[in-house]
């Protein structure tokens, strides 16, 4: 059960982590952050930790950075089914129906689930990630594996009542999942594609970091897309309204969900080239040495395959 207590990101080859990660599970939230370095064998003290601050003015051009291709995230059947962990909403989704390639990625990644960090509702945002110091209401995790990919996109609050129908249809099942352990089908009434609806999804930073739970572990890809989602304000409020950490009668509600910035230490956060179609094949692009990215990936394939 540690992977679902855990919100842990993977199937398969993490799980591994997600248990050794076990004497985490007792925890109730996030506040006690300060207290993950300290358990046996985790990476929380490391030095390329997640979430980070994305100063956008120190942001590097990586002419590599192209388009991703979203497969299945149209597809209805694909989302199977939504979860209180007693940590986080999570939203399984039918594996091997979703995945994401290109963006310099080596490889197709194939989507895991995606789950929501969130603050207290109208009172105090609740993103991981934040960009120029500003903290969005909420973050949304889109969890790939091949090694590890997760794709961000920030949500922003909106004025209007019930928007997007999207979301007022995903928020409507959280008074069915109050408790820890409750979770219902979703019977194809949801795409990924319809909660990602007006998103530009060419424009995103990348930078390599870690799980933002306990171990911590230091091997994941960020794709942090620029624009975020919108979702009006009441319903972005059932978050930290409707759910609860434990099945007890006076379990208090889960809330401030996510972890905070870590220090970037020097690691680069890079992006496209710019925002202005360029047309000049004889870039610099293609002398570039093989990039640290490529070899980090390598790395990161080795040591998840020690574990198995
Ligand atoms: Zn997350």
């Amino acid at each position: 059960p540690g992977c679902d207590i855990l919100g842990c990101v993977a199937v398969g080859l993490l799980c591994v982590v997600c248990v050794s990660g076990g004497l985490f599970n007792q925890t109730s939230s996030s506040s006690d952050e300060s207290t993950w370095p300290s358990i046996p064998n985790s990476y929380c003290s490391g030095i390329s930790q997640s979430p980070v601050n994305i100063e956008s003015s120190s942001v590097q051009p990586d002419g590599n950075l192209t388009e991703l291709r979203f497969k299945g995230f149209g597809e209805r059947t694909a989302l199977t089914e939504i979860k209180n962990t007693g940590r986080e909403v999570k939203v399984m989704f039918d594996y091997g129906k979703m995945s994401v390639e290109g963006g310099d990625l080596p490889g197709v990644y194939n989507s895991v689930q995606f789950h929501i960090h969130w603050g207290d509702g109208s009172s105090s945002a609740g993103s991981e990630h934040t960009v120029d110091n500003k903290q969005y209401a909420m973050e949304l995790h889109i969890v790939n594996t091949l090694a590890e990919m997760c794709l961000v996109f920030c949500m922003q609050a909106t004025n209007d009542t019930g928007e997007p129908r999207s979301w007022k249809t995903l928020t409507s099942y959280l008074a069915e999942i109050s408790s820890a352990g409750d979770s219902v089908p979703l019977n194809g009434s949801l795409s990924m594609d319809s909660l990602l609806e007006g998103v530009n999804r060419s424009n995103y930073y990348r930078y390599l970091g870690s799980l933002t739970v306990p171990s911590c572990n230091e091997v994941v890809v960020w794709t942090l897309f620029k624009d975020p989602i919108r979702v009006s304000q009441d319903l972005i409020d059932l978050f930290s309204t409707s759910l609860y950490l434990n099945k007890s009668i006076n379990s208090p509600l889960i809330t401030n969900t996510f972890r905070h910035t870590q220090p970037v230490n020097g690691r680069v956060v890079s992006s496209q080239t710019g925002g202005i179609r360029k047309r000049s094949p004889s870039s610099s692009a293609s002398t570039r040495p093989l990039s640290t990215f490529s070899s980090f990936i390598t790395v990161m394939l080795s040591v998840a395959l020690s574990w198995l």
